[in-house]
């Protein structure tokens, strides 16, 4: 690709102090040369969005939201193009990729359409309370290579729409679609209102501690989550993170065995399971055990692991050698200690190929079981009585998701009701939608992100109490 990528900077799309190759997962091949800013572009960028912020915040809701709904029609017109680009450099099999960029403009839609009124607090004897909520100033917003795209939009709708302007930084090994989007919103928002910055890991820390950023939402590790929330307590920034999770998917024993399995094997596998609420971890009654996993083996053989350009492909590379690696020593160690029955050997060819692998017979202390493996393997594990499995589910420093499964609508939610987790589903997964508030507890993070709430994130309340002249 001989596309010339570029930073948005105040307006401006601008070339990169230096540069850095991003490659492709599926070919190992150089993709583009990414542009890097350096600590002078961190402070033009921040200075141009702290600029652009006060005039932005004075335009109406409606006007701002507008704006926000053009960027969204601009992306849907150039979907394929984004979604092209998002499977060379995510790895995604294209229908993934159309998906995710779908979804991209459905939630910048949906935060188009939120209003916040101001809220009367009290209206009596001449004493008035009213609680107006007033943008933050300047957000940062980190984000992950898994979704790229549609993790900023997360972002970046609920920011302006509420009177706030950006900075935004993506993955180093998944800029590239957040730079398109970039020229996309050059011609669309006024200077400074977004500003995108790339970087090798090197320049999070600038962002998180500097004084002119009111505001950072992260979405990425616990292990980078913490880095930031500290460096943001320097300037008492707000903090919105998500961050890592084990999810476990609990099979109850009303289930039909081969239905349970081909959607906990879809949860599981889907973006080669690198989903925040990906199903990480399978318990499975001790009576259906073996069916099951003779499930999930059979689904795993009809799996297409294959670049995600050629059509039919279900599971593309993981995204990067880094993480390529982490896997495949989570397998190893996972071999020593339970049975392989499915995959467990990267493809014989270029690009970071894991085909899906599942473990049986290891035990909840296993490193695959405790630790997010953000790959396409999943341990399965059984369970004899179902309040064992609940404390064995929740016995985790994560709670980001989870799934239980039963025919009993009313057993599977009870059980759901126990699991200490953001969100978990009954019978179905991955139903994330705009307009529902996402979050994590425990080390899965910290604030809302999605739905009102979500939106109430990129506010501070701003309480005006008056009385009459006495
Ligand atoms: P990561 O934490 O390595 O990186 C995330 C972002 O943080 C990148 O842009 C990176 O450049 C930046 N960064 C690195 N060091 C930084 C620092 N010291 N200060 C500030 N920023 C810094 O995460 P990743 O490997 O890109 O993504 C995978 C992780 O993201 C998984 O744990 C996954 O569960 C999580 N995730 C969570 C959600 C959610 O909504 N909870 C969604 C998607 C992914």
């Amino acid at each position: 690709m001989d596309h010339p990528y570029r930073m948005l900077i105040d307006g401006e799309l601008v070339a990169g102090a230096s540069t850095f190759p991003v490659v492709n997962p599926a070919t190992e091949e150089l993709l583009a040369s990414c542009p890097k800013a350096d600590g002078a572009m961190v402070e033009r960028a921040v200075a141009a969005a702290v600029a652009a912020q006060p005039a932005w915040a004075a335009r109406s809701w409606d006007d701002r939201a507008a704006v926000v709904l053009a960027l969204a029609d601009a992306l849907e017109a150039r979907v394929g193009e984004f979604a092209a680009l998002l499977t060379a450099e995510q790895g995604k099999p294209l229908d993934q990729a159309t998906y995710e960029v779908f979804g991209s403009v459905f939630t910048l839609r949906a935060f188009a359409a939120m209003r916040i009124k101001p809220e009367t607090l009290r209206e009596e004897g001449g004493n008035r309370v009213i609680e107006h909520r007033t943008p933050l100033g300047v957000v940062a917003a980190i984000t992950p290579w898994n979704f790229p795209l549609i993790l900023l939009m997360n972002k970046l709708g609920p920011a302006l729409v509420t009177g706030n302007t950006m900075v935004a930084k993506p993955a180093p090994t998944t800029p590239l679609t957040t730079l398109l989007f970039g020229e996309l919103a050059q011609s669309i928002l006024p200077a400074g209102v977004l500003n995108i910055l790339c970087d090798q890991n090197d320049l999070g820390p600038l962002l998180t501690a500097h004084p002119d950023i009111a505001k950072v939402a992260f979405t990425g590790s616990t292990a980078t989550g913490t880095k930031v929330m500290a460096s943001a307590a320097g300037t008492v920034k707000r903090v919105t993170l998500e961050l890592g999770g084990n999810d476990a998917a609990i099979v109850l024993d009303d289930v039909d065995v081969a239905a349970a399995a081909q959607k906990v094997y879809q949860g599981a596998m889907a973006n080669a399971g690198q989903i925040c609420v990906a199903i990480k971890r399978a318990y499975v009654p001790r009576a259906v055990y073996d069916d099951f996993c003779a499930e999930l083996v059979r689904l795993a053989g009809e799996a297409v692991v294959d670049d995600g350009t050629r059509q039919g492909t279900t599971i593309g590379p993981v995204q990067n050698r880094m993480q390529f690696e982490k896997v495949l020593g989570l397998i190893d160690d996972a071999r020593e200690r339970g049975t392989v029955i499915a995959g467990g050997k990267p493809l014989d060819r270029p690009g970071y190929f894991i085909p899906p692998t599942i473990v049986r017979d290891l035990t909840d202390d296993a490193p695959l079981v405790r630790e997010e493996q953000f790959g396409p393997v999943l341990p399965v594990l059984a369970y004899d009585d179902i309040d064992e499995v609940i404390a064995r589910a929740n016995a985790s420093n994560y709670g980001l998701g989870g799934t239980v499964w039963g025919k009993d609508l009313q057993r599977a939610t009870d059980v759901a009701m126990k699991i200490d987790s953001g969100t978990v589903w009954v019978n179905q997964h991955l139903a994330i939608d705009a307009n529902i508030p996402f979050r994590g507890v425990k080390q899965s993070g910290l604030g809302a992100e999605l739905g009102e709430a979500g939106l109430l994130e990129y506010t501070q309340a701003h309480i005006v109490n008056a009385v009459e002249w006495a």
